[in-house]
């Protein structure tokens, strides 16, 4: 405890916004409690000017900063370590919609919006926030850009990155970099907004953004059977031509990971009954009949064996509930091994086959959860305990040598061992292991230009060095 430090950061954000002792529990711990951490303090500054200056007496004492959005991350990336030398900095009580610009089709908000009510803010102007994911209701627009998360219209609109058109960031030593831009082109250099996302709060805390907005619209959505994972692929390529690559979302689950929602959630109704499942969503005026029709070609050349299109919204949001539950049901049913792999799409049913097959030898009896954006080449792998064993104790003595075999695999394919969820603390090895040596090279010179002293978000992202043999 740094007595000095927190009688100043008192005076920075007033007592009640610095968090110490049991008052820090909820930000000392992840989403998927796999990192448990001590913080010194909890502060949760209210504007940029005092997120600069929390940050600027944290460097002139030396003390780790750890930026805080949702915590709904994957990778422990928020979480600090259990020195109690660090401090959280919570971004919450950034969380105001500064514009909407219906015109220049632009939002701005503080990075601590969260992403739900980014999307309500647009669509009161009648305006489409296509960023979106299942923890929607709790991550904030600074966690989505630090992650550059994708979510469920990757496929037409892009990752978080495409979406940022401008932003507003505190550096590790306190300076504010302003690119709080609405500008579409602006060659002026280095496009500096770039190295904040993606890089998980390792070079500095993004404070505001300026992103895109779309058209509002209808969306059409249908439920799909198909005979095999390699027909979601000519399916999805049927329907782009087909609606003027108007495809918004283009979900994969198999009849597994159905079957675990089935258990774990008795009450959801599902929509249809089969091996291999699509959800699709198609924006545009072309409407549900036109959408139906394509589905019934699509029958007729055995690409499909069953459809249901949703006939309105609350149907809609009714088949997105049964997608999203997937990873609720996984932890309903004692939690699961967890990957977010990427592959070039023409392969990932080849390794969703190889995948099933390589677990399926080693651990007889695991349970295996596969599904994801299967639209951008990005498969969610999970593995659960067989149905007599300790789910804990599974994930424990199988967890490594599981992951090590499915992430393999990806790099086999020229793939990635993380698509969406980042790397934290989780996946650093992984960087060491698979990253391009001279990219990882890179990303320490960039991270020493900006932070030499290793202040902010420190033992995250960047592979752990290791020390030179005596
Ligand atoms: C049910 C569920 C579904 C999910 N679905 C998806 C999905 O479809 N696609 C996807 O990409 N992810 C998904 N995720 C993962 C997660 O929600 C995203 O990574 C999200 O973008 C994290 O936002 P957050 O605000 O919770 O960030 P946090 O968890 O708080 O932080 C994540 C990282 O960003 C850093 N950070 C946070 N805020 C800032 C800031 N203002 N400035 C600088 N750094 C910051 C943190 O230090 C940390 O390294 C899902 C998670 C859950 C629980």
């Amino acid at each position: 405890m740094n007595a000095a430090l927190l009688r100043e950061l008192v005076a920075d954000v007033g007592a009640s916004h610095v968090l110490t002792g049991a008052d820090c529990a909820r930000y000392e711990t992840d989403e998927r409690q796999l990192f448990h951490g001590r913080a010194m303090a909890v502060l949760r500054p209210g504007n940029v000017a005092e997120v600069s200056a929390v940050v600027t007496r944290c460097a002139a004492h030396g003390v780790g900063v750890v930026p805080q959005g949702g915590n709904t991350g994957y990778c422990g990336g928020a979480t600090v370590d259990a020195s109690g030398r660090q401090v959280v900095v919570s971004l919450e009580r950034l969380n105001r919609v500064l514009a909407v610009d219906p015109v220049g089709h632009t939002l701005t908000v503080e990075a601590g919006v969260v992403l739900a009510d980014a999307q309500a803010a647009a669509a009161a102007a009648g305006r489409l926030l296509p960023l979106a994911m299942g923890s929607q209701g709790s991550c904030q627009i600074g966690g989505n850009l630090a992650t550059n998360a994708g979510g469920l219209a990757v496929l037409k609109y892009g990752t978080a990155r495409d979406l940022t058109l401008g932003l507003q960031a505190v550096l590790p030593d306190g300076r504010v970099l302003e690119r709080l831009t609405a500008l579409r082109k602006d060659n002026t250099g280095y496009d500096l907004k770039q190295l904040f996302i993606g890089a998980e709060g390792t070079l500095g805390i993004i404070t505001a953004a300026v992103l895109k907005l779309f058209p509002g619209g209808a969306r059409h959505c249908a439920w799909a059977i198909v005979p095999k994972a390699a027909d979601a692929v000519a399916v999805l390529a049927r329907l782009r031509a087909a609606t003027d690559d108007g495809v918004s979302s283009f979900e994969y689950m198999a009849g597994e990971a159905l079957a675990l929602v089935a258990e774990a959630l008795p009450a959801l109704r599902q929509p249809l009954a089969g091996a291999h499942h699509v959800l699709v969503e198609v924006l545009g005026e072309q409407g549900s009949e036109r959408l139906a029709a394509i589905l019934e070609s699509l029958v007729a050349d055995g690409l499909v064996t069953d459809a249901v299109v949703a006939q309105n919204e609350a149907q809609r949001q009714a088949f997105w509930r049964v997608r999203e539950s997937i990873p609720a049901a996984e932890k309903a049913l004692g939690g699961s091994v967890k990957h977010d792999i990427s592959v070039p799409l023409n392969d990932i049913a080849r390794y969703a086959e190889d995948a099933t097959r390589a677990i399926l030898a080693g651990w007889p009896g695991a349970r295996l959860s596969l599904y994801g954006h299967v639209g951008d080449g990005n498969l969610h792998c999970n593995v659960l305990a067989p149905a007599a064993t300790d789910p804990a104790a599974f994930r424990r003595d199988a967890g490594g040598a599981i992951s090590d075999a499915l992430h393999a695999l990806a790099h086999r394919y020229a793939g990635s061992f993380s698509a969406e969820h980042g790397v934290g603390q989780l996946k650093r090895g992984l960087l060491a292991r698979y990253g391009d040596p001279v990219a990882v090279a890179l990303m320490r010179q960039v991270k020493a230009a900006l932070d030499p002293r290793d202040l902010m978000n420190p033992g995250k992202l960047l592979p752990a060095v290791e020390a030179p043999q005596p």
